[in-house]
């Protein structure tokens, strides 16, 4: 199979791409279990991309159940380096409208009820995530929506564990802490992707106002209208992008494990190693004694 190196993750509303051939569609299982579904091998720009729906096809997997280890193991396995995640949020800012772009470079995790590592076992490891989220990887996505959409260059997302909408006093005590944008998707994608040495950035496209404006209180049916808009405007923006990640990274993405698994090799039993090696096999030895 011809390598893959660009994936991206669709969010609500976006469970295809139109007027695209669709060249292959792989099940893979992971030591993390199943994907969200079936990953779609698309030509798009005179290229081969990966793309998978992070809701189901059907739109039947609630954000605190995501198989996020299992979606991002499964992209690594098949030598995915850059992921770009799209995601439907709310604004949280005053100069931030629905219909909108955003490309945060920042992140508040409110989750709370789901495992973020794939160090969760016999091995630990400690990785830097400052910046959460590729800084090349978000500039090419910039430059690529410009013509698309109004884009927003950097910003702080806050996720929450979701699936309600946020109360009043949340969304303003958000605001507070310089909150610009709300989801409930964007962790652990992130951060399992920085462990797997992909490079992460989020296309975010805002759908309402979340909670804090008097009048104005997030509802499906007023996320719902402002969908078909950015579908089709994130679809082009993805094809623009495509064209523009030809050269190898220079970030330290594709480093981010290096020096920061501090279990020693030894104690690496041969299982915790199977689980892991899509992950770990560029640093750590099998240990085939235990
Ligand atoms: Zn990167």
């Amino acid at each position: 199979m011809k390598t893959i190196k660009f994936a991206f993750i669709g969010g609500t509303g976006f469970y295809d791409i139109r007027n695209t051939k669709i060249v292959d569609q792989i099940s893979i299982e992971t030591p993390f279990g199943p994907p969200s579904g079936l990953i779609s091998l698309v030509e798009l720009a005179n290229q081969t991309v990966a793309f998978l729906p992070r809701h189901g096809l059907d739109h039947n997997i609630s954000p605190s159940y995501l198989p996020a280890r299992a979606n991002i193991y499964a992209l690594k396995t098949i030598g995915i380096e850059r992921l770009v995640s799209i995601s439907a949020v709310g604004s949280l800012s005053e100069e931030i409208n629905p219909e909108d772009a955003v490309i945060p470079d920042q992140l508040i995790d409110r989750t709370y009820q789901r495992v973020n590592t794939f160090f969760d076992k016999s091995m630990v490891a400690h990785i830097s995530f400052a910046k959460p989220f590729c800084n090349e990887l978000s500039e090419s996505l910039i430059e690529a929506s410009e013509n698309y959409m109004n884009v927003h260059r950097g910003g702080t997302m806050v996720v929450i564990e979701g699936p309600a909408f946020s109360t009043s006093a949340e969304s303003r005590l958000y605001q507070k802490w310089g909150g610009n944008i709300i989801g409930m998707t964007a962790l652990p994608e992130a951060k399992l992707a920085r462990e797997a040495e992909i490079c992460y950035a989020s296309l975010s496209l805002v759908t309402d106002n979340d909670s804090w404006k008097e009048s104005d209180h997030v509802s499906q049916e007023k996320v719902a209208a402002h969908l078909a808009s950015n579908v089709t405007n994130g679809q082009s923006i993805i094809k623009n992008l495509i064209p523009k990640l030809i050269s190898p990274r220079t970030c330290e993405c594709q480093n981010a494990l290096a020096n920061t698994i501090i279990t020693k090799d030894a104690s690496v039993g041969a299982v915790e190693y199977a689980r892991l090696k899509s992950i770990i096999s560029k640093y750590v030895q099998p240990n085939t004694q235990n």
